[in-house]
C-alpha cells in the first residue's frame, strides 16, 4: 500500500462528504474499522473543513456496519444498499434486514444501488431486478435513492422513468458528459461529483459541472477509491475532498464559498435535516 497522503489545504467553508466508505477505508489499510478508526478519520477531515460524512453501505453486512459507525459518530451519516456487483445471493432475507436498516434516524439514503455494467460479475437482467427493489424501498421509507451508474446510463434513466423515480435521487461519482448532466437535471437528480473531477483526462465531466446548475451539486470522496491529483493512486480519505470542491468550483464557474455552503443546503434537502451541524 502506497503512502497515505497529506491532509488538503483546508476550506474556509464547511463542506461535507456525500459518499464515502469508512469501513473500506480501514480494511484496505489493514485496520480495523473501529470507533477509534472513524474518529480518527472524521477529525482530520474537519481540520479541512469536511465536516461531516455519508458512509455507504454496498453490502448487507456493510449496511450493518455503516448503521453502526452513523449511531456512533455525530458528524457521520448512513445509506443501506447492496452494489449491483454485490447481488449475488441477495434474498427475501436480505431485504427484511435493509428494510429494517433503512428505518434507522441516522440512514439518509438506500443507496448504493443501481447498474454496473464494467465489470460482468452479475447478469444485467438480475441487477435490473434489484435496482427496481431498491427504488420501491426508497419510495416506501420515504429517503433518498443514491444512484451507482457504470457504462449503463441510458438503463438506470429507463427504469427510473418506469418506476417512477423518488422525490430526491442522487448520481453518486457521476460519469457522465454534459448532454447526461442536462437530462439528469431536467428530471430534477442531483450530481455527485467526485476526484475524477481533478484528472487531466476528465474535461468531459469538467463539461457535464459546467452545465449543472450550483444547487444541483454534491461533492464527493467514494473513498478509499477515486483519489483527486495530486494523489492520484493512493488511498483516498475525506480530508482530500477540498481538492476535488476546488476543481469542481473551477469547472462550474462557481465562487469556492458560495459552492461550500450551496452544497450543504442541497445536503439538507436531499438526505434530511440532519447532516452538517
Ligand atoms: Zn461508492
Amino acid at each position: 500500500m502506497a503512502a497515505e497522503p497529506p491532509a488538503a489545504e483546508p476550506l474556509a467553508t464547511p463542506v461535507f462528504d456525500a459518499h464515502t466508505h469508512l469501513d473500506a477505508m480501514a480494511t484496505r489499510a489493514g485496520l480495523e474499522p473501529d470507533d477509534a478508526f472513524v474518529a480518527k478519520v472524521m477529525a482530520e477531515a474537519a481540520a479541512v473543513g469536511v465536516v461531516a460524512a455519508v458512509t455507504v453501505g454496498d453490502t448487507v453486512a456493510s449496511s450493518e456496519w455503516c448503521v453502526r459507525a452513523a449511531n456512533g459518530h455525530p458528524d457521520v451519516y448512513a445509506t443501506v444498499a447492496v452494489h449491483p456487483t454485490e447481488i449475488a445471493g441477495l434474498d427475501d432475507a436480505g431485504y427484511s434486514v435493509l428494510e429494517r436498516l433503512a428505518d434507522d434516524p441516522r440512514v439518509v439514503a438506500i443507496g448504493e444501488t443501481g447498474l454496473d455494467y464494467y465489470w460482468d460479475r452479475t447478469e444485467p437482467a438480475e441487477q435490473q431486478e434489484h435496482f427496481r427493489r431498491h427504488i420501491a424501498l426508497a419510495k416506501r421509507v420515504g429517503k433518498a435513492l443514491m444512484i451507482h451508474d457504470r457504462d449503463a446510463h441510458a438503463d438506470v434513466l429507463r427504469i427510473l422513468r418506469e418506476e417512477g423515480a423518488p422525490d430526491r435521487v442522487v448520481f453518486h461519482a457521476f460519469s457522465g458528459d454534459a448532454d447526461l448532466a442536462r437530462e439528469c437535471v431536467a428530471a430534477g437528480y442531483v450530481l455527485s461529483f467526485p476526484g475524477v473531477i481533478t484528472f487531466k483526462n476528465a474535461p468531459q465531466l469538467r463539461a457535464a459541472a459546467a452545465v449543472t446548475p450550483v444547487d444541483r451539486v454534491l461533492v464527493e470522496t467514494d473513498a478509499p477509491f477515486l483519489t483527486p491529483h495530486p494523489w492520484r493512486g493512493r488511498p483516498n480519505a475525506p480530508r482530500l475532498l477540498p481538492a476535488t470542491v476546488r476543481a469542481l468550483a473551477a469547472a462550474g464557474g462557481h465562487d469556492l464559498d458560495e459552492l461550500c455552503a450551496t452544497v450543504t443546503e442541497t445536503g439538507r434537502r436531499v438526505y434530511g435535516n440532519v447532516i452538517v451541524g
